[in-house]
């Protein structure tokens, strides 16, 4: 097998349209990745056929639904390779997963005294959630720092991570930088103080191979729109023992094993943490966006992706007076820059004109911008349908924008 990109670039209707009476070019994926027809047939064809609630009904349609929606979880437990199915828990997404641990696991385990430690290049949705939890409980937030090219500096983790520390939160790849951390490493360092450790997985798992149990991760938050599935719908990896340890969440529907005015018993996880009717149409189309990326060849995909970034590195350079912001020798889909004498946004608007969508300001990693000293960065960000010709228009598009902005 290999990696055809134009044959997948077919699958996906959004990129093959005329915005300013220009092709688009998307380089916007890691705010959002576009959808393959696969993905949108199965929305679709789950509210023209099978459409029911699901875990209540005995008759036909709620049955099929059911079934499909569990289909769904076991497709992400294999993904991500959690060894069962009831570790994963299905929510809105990242920020939802985070919040979720906070207000559980955290709740139950973090007391006065006690230390969170996160990555200083953590997104906002791994940042305010520990800085709700620290202020409710008289806990303190301790920050891993990095190095000028975005590396993660494991020796000073070393000497933050101690005895004090409950849980080490941690990007897997950050979304304003693309570096890869190496979360194995923390998650080492974490238990051998006897915390846990929570990994942000949102930009990972289109570009790098998730394995939950072989990183050793005790929680892991995905978001299924960053994996070329539907907006609203991800998962949090929980490890069996955590997940039944922890107190619910939400209450309502479906998270109850029996209810009294006196008192209520909970469900089994994983739905205990899953109130309310979910995104039903959501889960069963990202198992099939998992199973779109199950049938490429992953190893040829990221090969190609890592050349389309090389490509980009390298022509980006060749612009007078930019830097590029996130260097580390491990990185994915990201390429962060500034230029000398433009503002992001004024870029980002003037290439809009051209047809490119990229993502200009703070990318929700404010701390980011601060080591930096710079207000906002533009964000060229890739997907598996990405070329070097979308590098081509993005170089020419800058130029054209230089000329007018300086
Ligand atoms: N973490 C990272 C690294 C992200 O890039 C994002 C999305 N920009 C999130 C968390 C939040 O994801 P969501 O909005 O899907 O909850």
């Amino acid at each position: 097998m290999n990696f055809d990109v134009e044959r997948e670039r077919a699958r996906f209707p959004a990129l093959h349209q005329q915005v300013w009476n220009k092709p688009l070019t998307w380089l916007d994926s890691a705010a959002t990745t576009q959808k393959p027809d696969v993905v949108i047939d199965a929305e679709a064809a789950f509210y023209r056929e099978d459409n029911a609630n699901v875990h209540r009904g005995v008759h036909a349609l709620s049955a099929r639904a059911t079934q499909k929606f569990e289909a769904g979880r076991d497709k992400i437990a294999k993904f991500l390779g959690a060894a069962e199915s009831r570790e994963i828990v299905l929510l809105r997404g990242t920020t939802e997963a985070v919040n979720l641990v906070a207000n559980t696991w955290g709740t139950a385990n973090v007391k006065a005294g006690d230390e969170i430690a996160i990555s200083g290049m953590e997104h906002h949705s791994n940042i305010v959630p520990w800085q709700m939890l620290c202020q409710r409980t008289g806990a303190t937030l301790r920050v891993l720092p990095y190095d000028d090219r975005g590396v993660l500096d494991l020796d000073a983790a070393r000497t933050i991570i101690g005895p004090k520390t409950k849980l080490v939160g941690c990007v897997h790849v950050s979304n304003a930088l693309g570096t890869v951390n190496p979360v194995r490493d923390l998650a080492a360092l974490a238990h051998a103080q006897g915390a846990v450790m929570l990994v942000d997985g949102a930009q990972a798992t289109a570009h790098v191979p998730v394995d939950v149990v072989g990183m050793d991760i005790d929680f892991y938050a995905m978001s299924g729109h960053k994996v070329y599935a539907p907006t609203g719908i991800g998962a949090l990896y929980g490890k069996a023992k955590l997940l039944e340890a922890m107190p619910p969440w939400q209450g309502g529907g479906d998270m109850i094993r029996s209810v009294t005015f006196e008192k209520t018993l909970y469900a089994a996880i994983p739905a205990k943490f899953e109130a309310g009717t979910p995104n039903v149409a959501g889960v069963i189309a990202l198992g099939v966006a998992l199973d779109y990326l199950g049938s490429l060849d992953r190893e040829a995909m990221y090969a190609h992706e890592d050349d389309v970034l090389a490509y980009g590195t390298e022509r980006l350079l060749e612009i007078p007076g930019l830097r590029m912001v996130g260097t580390a020798p491990q990185k994915v889909g990201v390429l962060s820059f500034v230029i000398d004498g433009v503002h992001p946004h004024d870029l980002g608007t003037i290439l809009d004109r051209h047809g490119i969508a990229i993502r200009t300001g703070h990318h929700c990693a404010q701390p980011v911008m601060a080591h930096f000293k710079i207000p906002a960065t533009a964000r060229a960000s890739l997907g598996l349908y990405n070329t070097r010709a979308d590098i081509d228009r993005l170089i020419d598009g800058l130029l054209a924008a230089i000329k007018v902005l300086r």
